[in-house]
């Protein structure tokens, strides 16, 4: 643990308005982690202060090393979204002894600062799929563009509502634009779809539509073979039918 203490008389920045200052209002000591030394954590007592701002009134310091409210460093901080690119929330927290969801905030900060919001301007294709979350208990839709191979948007659940905040992201303009969507068979999607976007195609998924095929015509082959056995349920018939096809077209 180090202890900090300000220096006395120096002009300090107003986090406010970035005005400086010597006045100081008060502080308070604030326990904040930093950068491990020898593999060994570091806790630093950091005394906050609170300047007594002419425009803003009482207002924390400006630091350059702590954001505001901050209980870790910000070069903790970047070191723990360096290590997060390379390995999972779950070890970076065990490395640095930090808990988890901090770990997943600090992540989740840095990639808004590296990624910005995703830019979705001339978007005309995307796939839309559903994907299981919590051991499969619950399920997320992701959307990708599959021309320039990069994923907009990632949200919970699967139900029309659930996916309506895409299409509002991408706005009415976005919508027009949207020439088709992929999309599996099995899902609402297609409703929210030729809502917000009724000029786009449904594109199904090619697996879903043979499969689909497949039930339909199961369903009516009864009806075709009125008399005769249903070969769907007698191996040794569709084997005879099966050879009886292959000799009449070898012949
Ligand atoms: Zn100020």
């Amino acid at each position: 643990m180090i202890a900090l203490e300000p220096l006395p008389g120096i002009a300090r920045r107003c986090s406010g308005c970035g005005a400086t200052t010597t006045a100081i209002h008060d502080h308070s000591p604030r326990r904040i982690r930093d950068l491990p030394v020898f593999e060994s954590a570091v806790e630093l007592v950091v005394p906050r202060l609170r300047l007594a701002c002419p425009t803003c009134g009482p207002r924390l310091e400006h630091l350059d090393w702590l954001d505001p409210h901050a209980r870790i460093t910000r070069r903790l901080a970047e070191s723990v979204a360096r290590l997060c690119a390379v390995t999972s929330l779950l070890h970076a927290a065990r490395w640095f002894g930090l808990n988890w969801k901090t770990v997943k905030q600090i992540d989740f900060r840095h990639l808004e600062r590296a990624l910005g919001p995703v830019d979705l301007s001339g978007v005309t294709v995307i796939a839309m799929d559903e994907f299981a979350i919590q051991k499969g208990h619950r399920y997320a839709t992701v959307v990708v563009e599959p021309e320039r191979k990069r994923v907009l948007w990632v949200g919970r659940g699967r139900a029309r509502a659930d996916v309506r905040p895409f299409f509002e992201l991408l706005g009415p303009e976005g919508c027009q634009r949207l020439r088709a969507v992929a999309m599996d068979m099995n899902t609402a999607y297609d409703l929210e779809v030729k809502q917000h976007c009724p000029t786009a195609a449904v594109v199904y998924d090619l697996f879903h539509v043979v499969a689909k095929y497949g039930r339909e015509t199961e369903a009516i082959a009864p009806q075709r073979t009125k008399g005769r056995p249903l070969l769907s349920c007698d191996a040794s018939q569709r084997r005879a039918t099966f050879q009886r096809g292959m000799s009449a077209g070898a012949s």
